[in-house]
């Protein structure tokens, strides 16, 4: 279960460390996180998690990004990939289910032991579609996987133990493959170049870098071919990033909220603000709550919307707020204009909204859900 009140302990303190240091990866935040077996809450406590949901997730991403959505967005990614290791066995093709079990086991025990999983994916001209990965995979007479191709993005760069990345693999070297398999890389590990140029608009200490593989030795494949057009997994990040934006609207409410502003047409649009945020806060917990394995088109076009829909008005509502500061907040680094810049990110992460508004055209009139 999700304990809110020790989340916000953790928040406070994340956020008066990254006052200390703007731009550093917040170890310590994380070293937090995973001391409070966070990393992987979804995780069933015998596995040393707290059997979050998924709209769980989203609601402790939305509240630590209100204090600090550098570590919300870092935390996002093992989270999320908690979420999809804690999902029921049923939903596992009967052929696959002893590996998926073993794989479980494997992940868990990894999680407890400290180890950092974060999402190496994005590529540079990808307009961050899957389908566009330019990546590949290829078998050796080992047996290993070896993957080759440059990603972006990457966030917490040298500071992940495994990435799980996307790469186009043929169905000669696995069979029943998809457009692509999501493959688990171990970081340091030759043919895996982290560099160091994140220099980000905000989301400034979260080390987000371009990864270089050249045949670069991969465990093996998240779960089962076809993994992501069978089990739809990245649905559940989807949320978590809405999260984000919403949890930089969280903060900068409650930083303009903290004593009655006198004037009351500054209560009027503080109120307005209020309700814009509750409203987009229930319609992504509602989508959240909807969240299974294998979800379906439908479920994956709300989603779609919700993320899209939550992350735009969350940066339009924070851009409204940071207005409503006044100019004693129009300093770099003064802490309404480090959410402001935050909410950004929400806008650019997966799907990013030019995509998601092309794919929503793309769908309009298909939906029954007025019947
Ligand atoms: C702070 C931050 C942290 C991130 N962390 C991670 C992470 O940990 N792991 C990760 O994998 N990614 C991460 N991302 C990347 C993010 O999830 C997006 O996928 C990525 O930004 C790609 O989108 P883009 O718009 O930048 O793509 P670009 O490839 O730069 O494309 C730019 C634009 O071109 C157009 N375009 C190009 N190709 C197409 C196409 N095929 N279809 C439609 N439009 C197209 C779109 O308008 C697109 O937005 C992060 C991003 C940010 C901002």
């Amino acid at each position: 279960m999700l304990d809110e009140p020790a989340l916000r302990t953790l928040g406070l303190r994340f956020a008066e460390r990254d006052a200390k240091d703007l731009d550093a990866y917040p170890v310590a935040n994380v070293d937090d996180l995973k001391a409070a077996a966070l990393l992987g809450a979804p995780f069933a406590p015998s596995l040393g998690g707290h059997g979050w949901t998924a709209a769980e997730a989203a609601r402790a991403i939305e509240l630590l990004a209100s204090y600090s959505p550098s570590t919300a967005l870092i935390w996002a990614m093992p989270l999320g990939f908690a979420g999809i290791y804690s999902m029921d066995v049923e939903v596992v093709p009967p052929e696959a289910r002893t590996a998926w079990s073993a794989q479980v086991d494997e992940v868990t025990a990894r999680y407890r032991a400290g180890q950092l999983y974060a999402a190496c994916n994005s590529e540079r001209g990808a307009g961050g579609s899957v389908a566009a990965t330019q990546t590949t995979a290829r078998r050796g007479a080992d047996g290993v996987f070896r993957l080759t191709g440059d990603k972006i993005l990457a966030t917490s760069g040298s500071y992940a133990d495994v990435f799980f990345s996307t790469a186009k693999v043929t169905p000669q070297d696995l069979p029943g493959a998809g457009v692509v398999e999501f493959f688990l890389v171990p970081t340091r590990t030759p043919g895996v170049e982290v560099l160091t140029d994140w220099d980000g608009f905000g989301m400034r200490s979260t080390e987000s870098h371009t990864v270089r593989y050249q045949d670069a030795p991969a465990e093996g494949i998240l779960g089962f071919p076809d993994f992501l057009a069978r089990i739809q997994p990245l649905e559940y990040w989807f949320n978590l990033f809405a999260a984000i934006p919403l949890g930089c609207a969280r903060g900068m409410l409650r930083a303009l909220s903290t004593s009655t502003p006198a004037a009351p047409a500054l209560r009027v649009r503080l109120n307005d603000a209020r309700m814009r945020y509750e409203a987009l806060r229930a319609y992504l917990l509602e989508t959240a709550a909807a969240w299974r394995p294998a979800g379906g088109p439908e479920y994956a076009a709300r989603v779609l919307r919700t993320k899209t829909y939550v992350g735009q008005e969350a940066t339009a509502l924070c851009a409204t707020l940071f207005a409503l500061g006044g100019g004693r907040h129009y300093r770099r680094n003064d802490p309404l204009a480090r959410l402001l810049a935050d909410s950004f990110a929400g806008t650019a992460l997966r799907p990013p909204l030019p995509l998601a508004l092309d794919a929503m055209l793309d769908q309009f009139g298909s939906s029954e859900e007025y019947a």
